[in-house]
């Protein structure tokens, strides 16, 4: 006899008016069920500690279909090769490259208070960059590749940036290639000539940052100088908008502490600045709290968001979108990788620009874009000819299926974070460090089903 079947730990479920709701977090599989007589039904209202195997109507097909899907478990490692299977999907799928590209390493046009980077590295890529790119694509010879372009503010290297994209599409060898390209900028040089010579070069998305009302903005991101920059990012998002027959999406970082964004000054942005894009589904704004990024960013603590407003805004929030039923979009976020950090896939490189301090032809290839100056974060070179060659560091921030804590095997994150919600600090404090969530499994599965209503009753 082995250990007895108890509910795993990803799954929560929900006493309704119509019956019980069950999610598990595990693989998003829900159903509810309204039979009172149904074993599994009575084994919920007797909320008892173990469940025994049963039959309906002489058939093992539900007890089958909750084995098969995790909802019960002798052992809560009995998920470990589901999350195997799902972690070679996302990280080692060698169909797939992605790569972050730093054009202009950290420099930057803006000279933003909570800024982590060295502005002062500022070597750019150059034609023998875009060759050694090429190359490894050719050798990588993915199915899809992705190009997220960073910085400082990549549209500094827009030249690098432009000709390898269209040397890219112009390739023969790549002919079969899915290519798409996005980028994270400040959104200042982003006019809209600009904007649509990229869109036509295969970018499908861009990250923007616009830090609350001008002026609040423009104390948190001023130009390099002082000057403010919110009426030209300002602008050129209007422009875009105007655009409507671009099929791009548009993310809006707001980032915020407890002075730039409280809730009076949240319903004023929302007025003023979200409402002229609020018919726009390409545009998506997400409110994050400033936070203690990389080293420097410490001694900036004024700017740093507390913990107690990024709480008290986040559910403000949640709240609001509720009211307008239109939370969805924000609850489903929380169950796609969300918290699954990009530095923790195998298939993912930040390359930086080849420097004439070093041998002025290899490329070195990082991890993390935050810790970028870390020597962990160090994790290879790019040779000429495009050979990659990774050093001991690479192994330490991929995320495997031995990655995982005993407390990642009992957490409803696990298929949102895979215990490499963040490599660096997973790395730096020798141990699985959790993603800040403030919604309970409970709360957030509440708001799903009520929202939700995708039913599928046992019989
Ligand atoms: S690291 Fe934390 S949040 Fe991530 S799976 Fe493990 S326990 Fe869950
Ligand atoms: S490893 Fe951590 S700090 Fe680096 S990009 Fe990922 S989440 Fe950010």
């Amino acid at each position: 006899m082995g250990a007895p079947f108890r509910l795993s730990s990803q799954v929560v479920t929900l006493k309704g008016d119509h019956g019980w709701s069950l999610i598990n977090w595990l693989n998003l599989e829900n159903f509810s069920i309204n039979d009172t007589r149904h074993p599994l039904f009575e084994y919920l209202e007797n909320d008892a500690e173990h469940i025994e195997q049963f039959t309906v109507n002489g058939s093992r097909e539900t007890w089958d279909y909750l084995v098969e899907n995790y909802f019960v478990v002798r052992h809560q490692d009995e998920i470990k090769p589901f999350l195997t299977k799902e972690l070679a999907q996302i990280s080692e799928n060698s169909r797939t490259l992605q790569l972050i590209l730093l054009p202009v390493n950290q420099a930057c046009n803006f000279d933003c208070v909570y800024c982590y980077e060295d502005h002062d590295l500022r070597h750019s890529m150059k034609q023998r960059d875009r060759d050694i790119i090429l190359d490894f694509i050719k050798a990588s010879a993915p199915e899809v590749l992705q190009i997220e372009f960073f910085g400082g503010e990549p549209l500094l290297g827009k030249k690098f940036i432009v000709d390898l994209c269209a040397a890219i599409k112009a390739e023969e060898a790549f002919a079969d290639m899915q290519f798409t390209a996005s980028m994270t900028t400040n959104g200042y040089l982003l006019d809209i000539d600009t904007f649509r010579l990229l869109s036509g070069l295969g970018f499908e998305h861009f990250q923007i940052t616009l830090d609350g009302l001008p002026e609040d903005h423009n104390s948190l991101r001023p130009l390099k100088g002082g000057d403010a920059s919110f009426d030209a990012i300002f602008q050129n998002l209007r422009a875009i908008s105007d655009l409507t027959d671009e099929p791009v999406s548009i993310v809006v970082r707001v980032n915020y502490n407890q002075e730039s964004l409280h809730l009076d000054k949240l319903k004023q942005f929302n007025l003023q600045i979200c409402s002229g894009f609020t018919n726009d589904p390409r545009f998506q704004f997400i409110f994050k709290p400033i936070g203690e990024y990389g080293s420097d960013n410490a001694e900036k603590a004024n700017a740093l968001c507390q913990d107690t407003h990024s709480e008290e805004l986040e559910s403000h929030l949640l709240g609001e979108l509720e009211k307008t039923g239109s939370d969805l979009g924000t609850l489903i976020s929380y169950m796609k990788r969300s918290h699954f950090c990009y530095a923790g896939k195998q298939n993912n490189y930040l390359l930086f620009p080849a420097c004439e301090s070093e041998d002025g032809r290899t490329m070195k290839v990082g991890k993390c874009t935050v810790a970028l100056d870390d020597t962990t974060n160090f994790v290879g070179h790019l040779h000429p000819g495009g050979k990659l060659e990774i050093n001991s560091n690479f192994s330490k921030w991929v995320a495997n299926s031995e990655s995982f804590e005993i407390k990642c095997m009992d957490c409803f994150l696990v298929t949102q974070c895979y215990a490499s919600a963040c490599p660096a600090a997973n790395i730096e404090f020798n141990k699985k460090v959790c993603p800040r969530v403030h919604q309970t499994k409970e709360d957030l599965s509440k708001r799903i089903v009520s929202l939700c209503q995708k039913e599928a009753i046992f019989q």
